[in-house]
Formats: structure tokens, sequence, C-alpha cells
């Protein structure tokens, strides 16, 4: 526990957090809604500083992001509790958890870089619950990772202040956010949170920072994969942010209290790539399904197969040193000097 940063006091005896934009009332001796911002004494204490859900080694696809690192492995980590209320959550036994429901461990910020260097991954992803509402503890890991030569990933959902944005993603390299429809109707109903902030988040990621980002749209039947709302949310893309983020559309599974829909179809995936390709977005890709064309990555400007996927596995990269055969640079965060290679099948494992 920390203090926390971005707060003030109201005249009422209530603490205004200003972290994200539910800017939270708390009342002495209450919790945001995130349940791990605390007031105290009438001063706001980050609950989820010093502390983990649990270390897992993952590749680094499964963030996902396809064109960071691509092969690799990162440390990944979460803590308790969230910001949004997705009733589709899919790490809800966490993100709906207090910090002592969740089985937390305590941790400093060197133990996690030193985590990370044993295991020899040259990187380390905030992730299964949303980073924002720890941002402080992000802060410091990467820094340090920073320092150690680690690179820092953000897996979010984009929901944070313009005041604690720079802040927080001070020391990040990288980072996969969840774009997770493009209706008001759906933020409000289905996550209690609302679009527009998530769109200021990717045009300031853009605008003002060199981090490079990719969008996840995780499609759920029946509330977010209208045809139509994948154009609109494609075409915003390439408008505003541009045609090289990748976008990763992905498929839902039945969980926490959305229960009554059916898994997504693959072939709702492979429309919405095809939607996307339409639009000028030159890497579309599909997840949590079985498809190599929707997992390969494309040059744009000759059509080889640069990189070739199964789900999480790489088969073949034929990169070198961020591009293509043909000369074209393929927008992302490649090691230098990369050469084609088949890298060995990596498995999740917990730590
Ligand atoms: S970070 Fe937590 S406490 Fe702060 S405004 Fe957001 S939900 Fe509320």
């Amino acid at each position: 526990m920390r203090e926390a940063l971005w707060w003030h006091a109201e005249a009422n005896e209530k603490i205004l957090c200003t972290l994200c934009p539910r800017y939270c009332r708390i009342g002495e001796g209450q919790a945001g809604f995130c349940y791990i911002r605390k007031n105290i004494g009438g001063r706001l204490y980050s609950l989820g500083y010093g502390s983990s859900t649990g270390f897992a080694i993952d590749p680094i696809e499964k963030k996902p992001l396809n064109h960071f690192l691509p092969g690799s492995e990162i440390l990944s980590f979460g803590t308790a509790g969230c910001n949004l209320g997705c009733r589709f959550c899919q790490n809800w036994s966490i993100s709906k958890a207090k910090l002592d429901e969740a089985q937390s461990l305590e941790v400093t910020p060197d133990r996690v870089v030193e985590l990370a260097l044993k295991h020899r991954v040259p990187a380390l992803a905030f992730t299964y619950n949303d980073p924002v509402i720890w941002g402080e503890f992000v802060i410091d890991i990467s820094r340090l990772a920073r320092e150690r030569g680690l690179k820092s990933v953000m897996v979010t959902a984009g929901y944070i202040t313009a005041e604690a944005r720079p802040e927080v993603f001070r020391h990040i390299d990288a980072a996969n956010v969840d774009l997770k429809a493009f209706t008001e109707r759906f933020y409000h109903k289905l996550t209690f949170s609302h679009l527009d902030p998530v769109l200021d988040t990717l045009q300031w990621l853009k605008r003002e920072t060199d981090i490079w980002y990719e969008i996840t749209n995780l499609m759920i039947p029946g509330e977010n994969d209208d045809p139509d709302e994948t154009r609109r949310l494609c075409d915003w893309v390439v408008d505003h942010l541009g045609d090289s983020v990748p976008i990763h559309f992905t498929a839902f599974h039945p969980d926490f209290k959305l229960t009554d829909k059916p898994r997504t179809p693959a072939a709702t995936l492979v429309r919405a790539r095809e939607i996307a390709k339409s639009s000028g977005i030159k890497f579309p890709y599909v997840g949590n399904v079985h498809d190599l064309n929707g997992q390969t990555t494309y040059c744009p400007s000759c059509g080889t197969a640069v990189i070739r996927r199964s789900w999480h596995e790489i088969l073949e990269n034929n990169l070198r040193a961020g591009c293509c055969l043909c000369g074209e640079q393929i927008p992302g965060v490649f090691p230098a000097g990369q050469v084609s290679h088949t890298r060995a099948r990596h498995r999740p494992r917990r730590l």
C-alpha cells in the first residue's frame, strides 16, 4: 500500500480520484469502484501497490502484440480490481476481487524486474486486470525495467484521464488497447464506462508518444459484431490513427455475467478482417481461433507472408531488421538483425 497520486480532497470530506474518468468520490474508509484505491484518514492510498495475483511467462503474441518483439516471451502479472464493469470479463476472478480475496503476493518493483531478468525475457506486461488502477506501481516498475534494459507493456482498456496518462505511460514501450466496441450503448450497458475517453487515449498515444500500440476488438454476437459498426470502427482508426495500427478481432466465450451469448463464430472474425482490409487497415488479425491466414502478417507492398503464426506460435519469420525481402519496412518494434527463423513452441507457464 502506498499513498496515491491523482486525487484531491473535497469540501465534504470526500476524496475525488482523478486517475480514471469514473472520478469516484470516496468517503472515509471507503474504496473507489475499482476496489483498490481507498480513502484512509483523508488521504487516498493505492492498495494495489506492491501486490500481484500471480506471475506467468507468456508468448508476447498472447497480449496480443504481433508487431512488438515477435516470438519473444514476456513476464506477465496483474493485481486485483478493475475500473470497468465488463459483464463479459474473461478475468473476472481477479478483476472483480478485492486484494484479500484474490490471494495476492507481496512484491517490490525491484523483485518484479529481477524475476524478468532471471527468466531471461526481454519485457514485462502489466495485464490480467487493468493496470491503470495501479498506475503508481506501473510507473515504478517500468522506470526500473527501462534502467535494466527491459521493455514494458500495458494491456489496458485505455480508460484513464488526460491528467494521469503522461505519468502512467512515461516508461511504457508498447500497449494493447481494448477498443471494446464502437457504440456508446455498448460501453454504457456492458462495461459501465464510456467510449470517448478510450478514443481520446488512442489519439493521445498517436499524437503525444512513440509508444507502439495495437488494438483489440473482442466481438460479442449480437452486441458489437454488426458489420456497419466494424466498418465505422475501422474507418475511425484509419482517419485518426492511420492505416498501420494492427487490429485484432478476437473471439468471445461466454463468461461472468454474459453467459446467454454464444461463442463468436470464426466467420464473424473473418468478415471483420475483410471489412478492415477494405477500410485500408494494413494489418488486421483474428484471435482466439485457429486461422493461419488471419494470424499471418503480410507485406502490404508485395503481399509476401512475412510472419506466419498459428494462434500464439510463430511458424516462420522472414523479416530482416523489420523489413520484408522486397525492402518494405513493416511498422513495429523488431529486434535489429532479426533473421528468418522458426521458433520452438512456447507454452504459457505460471510461476
Ligand atoms: S481509479 Fe478507481 S477509484 Fe479512481 S476514479 Fe477510477 S474507479 Fe474510481
